[in-house]
């Protein structure tokens, strides 16, 4: 039986793989026919208990796609961030580094719940009719010739396309197949992460406190409520998400503190392995690597799911332009542009949280009063935290068409 073809095969309904194939379907100029093959079911609500900070540029994408509307409601934006380094038993906790008066309010980031992203992401690809969605389906193997990507799925049959994207995760299986090798390690922590309601107002206030087993961040939620993103030594997290509520609370307050009153639990606990990871090719042939699939980074700053989604910009502007051009969007000189355009900008992103990460995840004395000296000197220098600032929106750079807002 003939394979059915298809313009772009996206593997992968993440965030990344549903918001490439919206760009693709439904804002590139003429549209393209593009197949979404993931391995959850369609329609079913993903188990995710985290919270993601977003930032302007990706908000920017997110309008474009027609997925704002939906999310803005319940999306919170971050006004002011305070930074803060200390040991746990510290009775003082000294405001090292602080953003307010650079933070025009809902200009920089936004706290969006990945529940609400998901569901918002998954009505907007299933009422768009260039998307054929394959699920639950896994693509596990590809073959690419001069013309076209042969992809086998894991129900046994094939599908064909000029160019296949793989936006399957941090174990992507087509970077597995296509060769591609990652530069890696595993962090000896994981993330913990949950809900908390408080009894006072965080007024859009984002903390991120260095402990000495890694960075604690406490994210405004819309409501009197937070998203936690706690990182913790590898065992010791285990000892803890183990603990019963009251015990796992108790833990939680020594890092929380008091400022926002009474704390209790407003959602599940999970937690989730850190790795870095970077692909040393993000194209081969035929096949493109975003997000996940093509870096990995440890969430300190919240900054993983806006490099997809400038992968995700940058990739569909790539496409577009190639196809005006007339030229076969699944040859190398298209896809290595888009791997020249995003390689850089990813690399540098994975090893500033890298070293960030490191230089904070230590309690050594002299360490500690270098990196509290630098935070210092920073917090007294404006033009500095703007340029910190307008890079965490993003909008800086060889920034793609849809992450400014723009449509394709
Ligand atoms: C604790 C924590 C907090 C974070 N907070 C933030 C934050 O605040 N801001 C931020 O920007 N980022 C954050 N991140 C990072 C962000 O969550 C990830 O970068 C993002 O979810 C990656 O999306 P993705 O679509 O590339 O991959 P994934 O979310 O992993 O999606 C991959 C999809 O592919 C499917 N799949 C897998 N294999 C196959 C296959 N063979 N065939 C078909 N489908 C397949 C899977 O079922 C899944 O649906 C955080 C990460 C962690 C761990």
């Amino acid at each position: 039986m003939q394979a059915k073809s298809y313009d772009v095969v996206i593997a992968g309904g993440g965030f990344v793989g549903r918001a490439l194939a919206l760009a693709l379907a439904k804002v590139a100029p003429g549209g393209f026919r593009v197949a979404l093959v993931d391995a959850e079911p369609p329609g079913k609500d993903r188990d995710d208990a985290r919270a993601s900070a977003l930032s302007a540029a990706s908000r920017n994408l997110l309008s474009v796609l027609g997925v704002w509307p939906a999310l803005e409601a319940n999306a919170q934006a971050i006004t002011s961030i305070e930074i803060t380094d200390s040991g746990l038993n510290a009775t003082l906790r000294p405001h090292l580094l602080g953003f307010e008066e650079e933070l025009t309010p809902g200009v920089v980031a936004f706290m969006v719940e990945n529940r609400d992203l998901h569901r918002a992401l998954a009505g907007a690809v299933r009422d768009a009719e260039a998307i054929a969605v394959l699920a639950p389906e896994t693509a596990t193997d590809y073959r690419a010739d001069a013309f076209r990507a042969v992809v086998t799925l894991g129900s046994g049959s094939e599908i064909e396309t000029p160019l296949l994207i793989a936006a399957d995760g941090k174990r992507s299986r087509l970077r597995e197949r296509a060769g591609i090798q990652c530069i890696a390690w595993s962090y000896p922590q994981v993330g913990i992460v949950t809900t908390v309601a408080h009894s006072k107002p965080h007024g859009g206030k984002a903390v991120q406190h260095f402990l000495p087993a890694g960075p604690f961040a406490i994210l405004p939620l819309k409501g009197e409520r937070s998203s936690i993103v706690w990182t913790e030594e590898r065992d010791r997290a285990r000892a803890i998400v183990e603990r019963d509520e009251a015990g796992f609370l108790a833990e939680l307050s020594k890092r929380f503190g008091s400022r926002l009153g009474e704390i209790a639990l407003a959602g599940p606990v999970q937690s989730f392995p850190l790795d870095f990871q970077f692909a040393r090719g993000f194209v081969a042939d035929r096949l493109a690597l975003t997000g996940d699939a093509a870096h990995a980074v440890h969430p300190l700053a919240g900054q993983g799911l806006n490099i997809g989604f400038r992968d995700v910009a940058a990739l569909a502007e790539t496409i577009v332009e190639a196809a005006r051009l007339g030229l076969d969007i699944g040859t190398a000189p298209v896809l290595e542009r888009y791997e020249r355009w995003r390689r850089f900008d990813s690399i540098f992103s994975a090893t500033v949280m890298d070293g960030l990460n490191r230089l904070f995840s230590s309690d050594s004395a002299p360490l500690r009063a270098l990196r509290d000296l630098g935070l210092g000197l920073v917090d007294r220098a404006p033009q500095v935290k703007r340029f910190v600032v307008r890079e965490a929106a993003g909008t800086t750079g060889a920034v793609p068409r849809l992450l400014r807002g723009e449509m394709l």
